[in-house]
């Protein structure tokens, strides 16, 4: 990797790195919070189902849109997406703080 010049989706100079993933977005194509990065979405996809029910996993960076909380664009979306929707089985959100999330597989 020789280091992202260009955002994501076009070829202007980022201004912004989605804090998980190497992606990498201009002012016009910055994420809003919860607005899924595709690229944590799979690195959630690929890598989340290798954890063992009763496994906990902790998000760093995932809380931008709580209350208090902080956080970047990515990693944010993916716990909104995967962990807090109605409906997002398997998983458990057991604690979380300032910018961090703890989930545990419940099945
Ligand atoms: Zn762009
Ligand atoms: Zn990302």
């Amino acid at each position: 990797m020789g280091g992202a010049r260009r955002c994501t989706d076009c070829l202007t100079a980022p201004v912004m790195k989605c804090g998980r993933c190497t992606a990498t977005r201009c002012a016009r194509h910055a994420l809003d919070v919860g607005v899924r990065c595709d690229s944590c979405e799979r690195d959630w996809q690929d890598w989340s189902r290798f954890v063992a029910p009763g496994g906990r996993v902790v998000l760093h960076d995932a809380r931008a849109d709580r209350p208090g909380g902080r956080g970047l664009p990515g990693p944010t979306a993916v716990v909104a997406r995967r962990l807090r929707e109605p409906g997002t089985a398997g998983w458990e959100i057991v604690a979380e703080a300032d910018r961090t999330v703890a989930a545990q597989r419940t099945a």
